[in-house]
């Protein structure tokens, strides 16, 4: 079961519809350093995010998954955002982005970019678990190498 489409800015729906139709980074690593996969029972949504490090570095980033455009879109904008970056820049763009969904009235972080598209998102609560549900598995993904599993409840 998936949610109705929340009525989002233009340009912003735009740019998530266009990851959710042609998602960025999307498949298996064979070589994985962790995998993770998640879960959000309130909408059906579904991901698993393999990450390959070299040192403390996210060599490579690539996911799987169903569910609706905004768990999506946020899958892929997340491998985009994230690929190349070092494991404390990344946990500090989850800290952005969790921030951003948790407490709208304050200004997104300028790292944040065109992650700012789910701005949107936190005037409807029962979405922000699809947005952040990306974001929670990269965090464990960062924590710990091998496979696990987030729930959102
Ligand atoms: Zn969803």
């Amino acid at each position: 079961m998936n949610y109705p489409e929340p009525n989002l800015d233009d340009l912003y729906r735009e740019l998530i519809l266009d990851h959710y139709r042609h998602p960025r980074n999307r498949g298996s690593l064979e070589n994985a350093t962790a995998k993770v996969d998640g879960y959000n029972p309130l909408c059906g949504d579904e991901i698993e995010v393999d990450l390959l490090f070299d040192d403390d570095v996210i060599e490579d980033v690539a996911f799987t998954g169903h569910g609706c455009s905004i768990s999506q879109a946020s899958s892929s904008m997340m491998t985009d955002a994230v690929k190349g970056r070092s494991k404390v820049e990344a946990q500090a763009l989850v800290a952005a982005f969790k921030r951003m969904m948790t407490d709208p009235d304050v200004e997104p972080s300028e790292e944040l970019g065109d992650l700012e598209a789910f701005q949107g998102v936190a005037k409807f609560p029962v979405r922000v678990k699809c947005a952040t549900l990306a974001w929670n598995v990269l965090e464990q993904g960062l924590q710990k190498n091998g496979a696990s599993r987030v729930e959102e409840n």
